[in-house]
């Protein structure tokens, strides 16, 4: 039993959910998204929710103290994991390291995908309100429009949105790449190619491992 802990590090529309989920399902490892996290609190409409709501919708970060809030209490009860959308910011990357103390990181995977190829793939990105992703024309649910996992149906999130996803991409060159060098000195990084088919990628992350 692989009970790893592992980070996904890369830009919106990366493919980290994708791969999070097909490589947790192979190590029987739970895949933690924060993104969404947030959408069921803002789904709930929780305290959460509502005041993580509408930052998310202009693709800014919600603040520091209320991810890593809601992080925590999800780590409690899980041992090995693929943490998906976190950390993103240093601040998030120091507490991770208070929560995990001695229990560290195994590994952090960063995908490698160039922006106008992040662009492209987002505008054509639809999600189910489970989270389940496809991507159109490449990667379709088998039924028009609706999640192959579930049967609810599949839409565009609202910040993929084409202005909002430059806002996010800034955000991410901004705040959370310097994490890639952060774990590169600790010796902890991984870097893959995230272009090619899913199967390819995600061998290559298995290889990483
Ligand atoms: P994602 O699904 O990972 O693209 O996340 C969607 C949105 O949720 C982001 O654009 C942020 O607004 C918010 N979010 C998710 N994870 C974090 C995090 N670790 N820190 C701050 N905001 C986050």
């Amino acid at each position: 039993m692989n009970a790893g802990r592992y980070v996904f590090l890369g830009p919106p529309g990366a493919g980290k959910g994708t791969q999070a989920d097909l490589v947790a399902d192979k190590l029987g490892i739970p895949h933690i998204a924060t993104g969404d996290m947030l959408r069921d609190e803002v789904a709930r409409g929780t305290d959460l929710g509502r005041q993580a709501r509408a930052i998310m919708e202009a693709g800014d970060l919600v603040p520091d103290e209320l991810v890593i809030a809601m992080l925590a209490r999800r780590l409690e009860d899980a041992d090995g994991f693929i943490l998906d959308g976190f950390p993103r910011t240093e601040t998030q990357a120091h507490a991770l390291d208070d929560l995990l103390r001695d229990r560290p990181l195994d590994r952090v995977v960063s995908l490698d995908v160039p922006d106008e190829e992040i662009v492209r793939r987002i505008s054509g990105r639809r999600v189910c309100p489970n989270g389940h992703v496809y991507r159109i024309p490449d990667h379709p649910p088998r039924n028009d429009m609706v999640c192959d996992v579930d049967g609810l149906p599949v839409e565009q999130r609202p910040d993929d949105r084409e202005e909002v996803v430059r806002n996010r991409l800034a955000v991410y060159r901004r705040n959370t790449e310097p994490l890639i060098e952060f774990y590169r000195q600790r010796g902890l990084l991984a870097e893959v190619s995230g272009v090619g088919t899913i199967d390819e990628i995600q061998h290559r992350i298995l290889d990483v491992l």
